[in-house]
């Protein structure tokens, strides 16, 4: 099939590269003409493991291309995915400026009948304002075209994006026409040869999925970080505790890891923007808001147990921070808790050093650039020089089971902020650290 995708971030990058893969000719458009330069030369703008040789092996057979010109791509192609971001907006609500962009520019350059997706996370609704603008681009040209909407909102998570969306746990189409769901079957069916996992549904049902899914992970999170924060007041061990309820298959033991807080570009904003759709709807959403309130306050915990060992004034102190992504295996900061934590403590007069394996660039450009008494590593042993404390706030795999006699002898003095729950397995105590997690009352 001949598809344009339009928006070629994260999503649009490996869904375009995705259907390329399965032998679909893809056409990925973006306006950073950068990216899309640098893009045809397989230079990626993001790190998303196993993508790069997939895009050059997809350019090379000619069933991938980039381009900056959306007439270009809307010419050849029978399905078009709006792919753009949806940021969240001043008042906490998606914004639809780049999706109602391209559906405007759709509407300008359209030349026959056409599929249109919206792979974006957007709030329910949004599918009629995109045919509105399309019609209304239509109408001034005086054409009389015909177009299908479709939702399709997107589940993959970045660091395992390609395996995600090679083998989907579902994929969601909202549809309107039943020429337009049979489209959708013939490009799915390669990717979930097991029919359960393409589920049809209507439109606002299926804009109304995405926001669901990732407001039921962030509730797991944060309920799990409340149980940890209750289990440190009373002497028990979330961990422990953690173990013993994942164990009841009715909860599982998926996204119940105590920990700082979750953060990226999907979760923060979707549960920010389903509290405000609900709002716009006269209905106050008191589940949802919780969750944003104890995320927002997880994310301080391991400062404030910096704070209650060293005081409120930092000055003089230093602090070697493991891990600045949001999350293993990706270099996006988008509200990373790192971001969080290091402020408060170069707010109160620390110094920082950190590592990360990918995500350091991000940081250095625009997550951190203005942040003070920051300096950067090359190692993450090398964090530790002359630091009063080591904070681990990203469990990238390298950081999992590490030489804790050189962390030991690299450090001032041998204290951790486990941020991640990573060490509890390995008796630090016993190996001579002060240790702090989440969950766990401090012996110290
Ligand atoms: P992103 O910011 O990485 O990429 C968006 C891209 O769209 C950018 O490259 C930007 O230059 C481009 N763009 C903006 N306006 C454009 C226009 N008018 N024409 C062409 N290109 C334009 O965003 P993302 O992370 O890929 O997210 C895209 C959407 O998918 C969002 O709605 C997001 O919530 C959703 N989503 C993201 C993830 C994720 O893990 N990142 C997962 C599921 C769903």
């Amino acid at each position: 099939m001949k598809i344009a995708v339009i928006g070629t971030g994260y999503v649009g990058l490996v869904s375009g590269t995705c259907f390329a893969e399965m032998g679909n000719k893809v056409t990925c458009v973006d306006i950073d003409s950068t990216k899309i330069e640098n893009l045809k030369k397989s230079i990626l703008p993001i790190f998303e493991p196993g993508l790069e040789p997939m895009v050059k092996k997809n350019i090379e057979r000619n069933t991938l291309q980039f381009t900056t010109d959306i007439n270009e791509a809307l010419t050849d192609a029978e399905i078009v995915f709006i792919a753009v971001g949806t940021p969240m907006g001043d008042d906490g609500s998606a914004d639809l400026q780049y999706v109602l962009e391209v559906a405007k520019n759709i509407g300008t350059f359209m030349q026959k009948r056409l599929v249109i997706v919206d792979k974006s996370t957007v709030p329910v609704g949004t599918a009629d304002k995109v045919k509105a603008t399309i019609q209304k681009e239509l109408d001034k040209r005086g054409v009389n075209l015909a177009f299908d909407m479709v939702s399709n909102p997107e589940f993959l998570k970045e660091g395992a994006a390609i395996n995600d969306f090679m083998k989907p746990d579902r994929v969601v189409i909202g549809y309107e026409s039943k020429e337009a769901l049979k489209k959708m079957k013939q490009l799915y069916s390669p990717f979930c040869m097991s029919h359960e996992r393409f589920i049809a549904m209507d439109i606002r049902s299926a804009e109304m999925t995405k926001y669901a899914a990732n407001a039921m992970l962030a509730t797991k999170i944060s309920f799990m970080n409340e149980i940890a924060n209750i289990c440190e007041k009373v002497g028990a061990d979330a961990n422990q505790v953690r173990i013993g309820i994942g164990s009841d298959n009715r909860i599982g033991y998926s996204f119940i890891y105590p920990g700082c807080g979750y953060g990226g570009s999907c979760f923060p904003k979707d549960v920010k923007a389903l509290k405000k759709i609900a709002e716009d709807h006269n209905y106050t959403p008191k589940l949802i808001t919780s969750v944003e309130e104890v995320n927002n306050a997880q994310k301080l915990v391991i400062s404030e147990k910096i704070v209650k060992k060293y005081g409120t004034d930092l000055t003089g102190k230093v602090f070697a921070v493991w891990g600045l992504a949001f999350k293993p295996g990706t270099d996006d900061m988008r509200e990373a808790p790192a971001i969080y934590i290091i402020k408060e403590l170069v707010k109160r007069g620390a110094k920082i050093q950190a590592y990360d394996p990918k995500a350091m660039e991000e940081a250095q450009l625009f997550y951190l650039k203005d942040v003070e008494n920051l300096a950067y590593s090359n190692s993450k042993y090398d964090t530790l020089n002359n630091a009063d404390a080591m904070l681990l706030l990203t469990e990238w795999k390298e950081f999992r089971s590490p030489d804790f006699e050189e962390i030991k002898k690299q450090l001032k003095t041998p204290v951790i902020f486990d941020g991640r729950n990573q060490y509890n397995i390995f008796n630090l105590e016993e190996k001579g650290f002060e240790y702090y997690q989440i969950g766990k009352a401090d012996r110290n």
